[in-house]
C-alpha cells in the first residue's frame, strides 16, 4: 500500500489487529482453564425413540472464564483445537466424564466428544485407559464421538486409535453426520455403533424437506443394515419426536427431553424418573 509505514492504520486492519489481540488474550486464559477449575462439563440426555427412557448422557464443556466470562464452546473449542490445547483439555473431560458416570445407574452411559487432534496422539488408547481405571467405569458404559473431519488428515491413525479403543469394548459413534465430508466409505472403515444424525436434518424435515426427510429415511435404513443405531440430534418438541420416531430413528437427543444439565441435574433425573 503507499502509506505503508506511516502510522496511519485504517479501519480494517484495526478490526484485524483487534481480533488477533482478543484471540491472543483467549488463548491465554484457556492455557490456565484447567489449573483454574475453569471448566465443567454439562450432560445432556439421550432417550430411547420408542420408550423414551434416558439410555445415556453426552458430556459438553463448558468454559466459564474468570477474565472473558462464559465463552460459547463453538469459540473457545475450536480455539483448543488450533493450539492443541484440546489434547491436556479433552484428557481431563474424559477423566471427569467418566468419574461423574459412576453416579448414575450402571445401564446408563457416557458419551465424550473427541477431536481428531486428540486422536493423533500416539498415547490416546493410553488415555481412555487412564479414564476408565481411575474412575473404575466398565468400558462398555464409554462412548466416543468423532466426526467424519477426523478421517481427512491422518485416517490410518486415527482409526487405528479409534479401533484400540473399541478393542478395550468401548464403542464409537459418528457424529454430526450428513455435514461436512460425508462419505459412505467412512462407514465401512470402522465400526460405528451410532450415527448421529445432525439436527439440521430434523429441522428440515421438521419443516417439511423432501429432502432432509428422504435423507433420514436413507441414513435409517443404511444403519439398520449395518446393525448400527441412530441417533437424531436437536429435537425440540413433541412434533419432532413423534416424525423422528416414526421415520425409526433408534434414539433421540434434543431441547425437548432435556438440555445440556449440570452433574447434580443429571444426578436428580434419574431419582425424579424412578431409574434409581
Ligand atoms: P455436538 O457434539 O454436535 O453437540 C451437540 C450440540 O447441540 C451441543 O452444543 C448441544 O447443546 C446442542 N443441542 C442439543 N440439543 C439441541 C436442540 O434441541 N436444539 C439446539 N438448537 N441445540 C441443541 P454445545 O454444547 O454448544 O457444543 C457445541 C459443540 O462443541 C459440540 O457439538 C461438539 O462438537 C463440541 N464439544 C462440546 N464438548 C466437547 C468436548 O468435550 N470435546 C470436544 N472435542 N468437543 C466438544
Ligand atoms: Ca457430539
Ligand atoms: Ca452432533
Ligand atoms: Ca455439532
Amino acid at each position: 500500500a503507499k502509506d505503508e509505514g506511516g502510522g496511519e492504520h485504517r479501519p480494517y486492519e484495526s478490526t484485524l489487529h483487534a481480533n488477533a489481540e482478543e484471540r491472543r488474550q483467549l488463548e491465554g486464559s484457556l492455557r490456565k482453564a484447567l489449573e483454574n477449575n475453569e471448566l465443567l462439563l454439562n450432560y445432556q440426555p439421550v432417550v430411547d425413540a420408542n420408550r423414551e427412557n434416558v439410555v445415556s448422557f453426552e458430556a459438553l464443556l463448558r468454559w466459564n472464564s474468570k477474565e472473558h466470562g462464559f465463552v460459547r464452546p463453538d469459540k473457545f473449542i475450536a480455539l483448543a483445537e488450533d493450539t492443541r490445547l484440546i489434547v491436556p483439555i479433552g484428557a481431563w473431560v474424559l477423566q471427569e466424564a467418566c468419574r461423574e458416570a459412576l453416579n448414575w445407574p450402571r445401564n446408563i452411559r457416557v458419551a465424550v466428544n473427541v477431536s481428531g487432534e486428540q486422536l493423533i496422539e500416539p498415547d490416546f488408547a493410553t488415555t481412555v485407559v487412564h479414564a476408565l481405571s481411575n474412575s473404575g467405569l466398565e468400558p462398555q458404559r464409554l462412548e466416543i464421538e468423532v466426526t467424519e473431519s477426523i478421517f481427512l488428515r491422518d485416517p490410518n491413525i486415527a482409526r487405528a486409535a479409534l479401533e484400540q479403543v473399541i478393542a478395550l469394548g468401548c464403542t464409537v459413534a459418528l457424529d454430526d453426520f450428513g455435514t461436512g465430508y460425508s462419505s459412505l466409505g467412512y462407514l465401512r472403515k470402522l465400526s460405528f455403533s451410532t450415527i448421529k444424525i445432525d439436527r439440521s436434518f430434523v429441522q428440515g424435515a421438521a419443516q417439511g424437506s423432501a429432502e432432509s426427510i428422504a435423507i433420514i429415511r436413507a441414513v435409517v435404513a443404511m444403519a439398520d443394515s449395518l446393525e448400527m443405531a441412530t441417533t437424531a440430534e436437536g429435537v425440540e418438541n413433541p412434533e419432532e419426536a413423534e416424525m423422528i420416531r416414526n421415520m425409526g430413528c433408534t434414539k433421540i437427543q434434543g431441547y425437548y427431553f432435556g438440555r445440556p444439565m449440570g452433574a447434580a441435574d443429571a444426578r436428580h433425573l434419574f431419582a425424579r424418573q424412578g431409574q434409581i
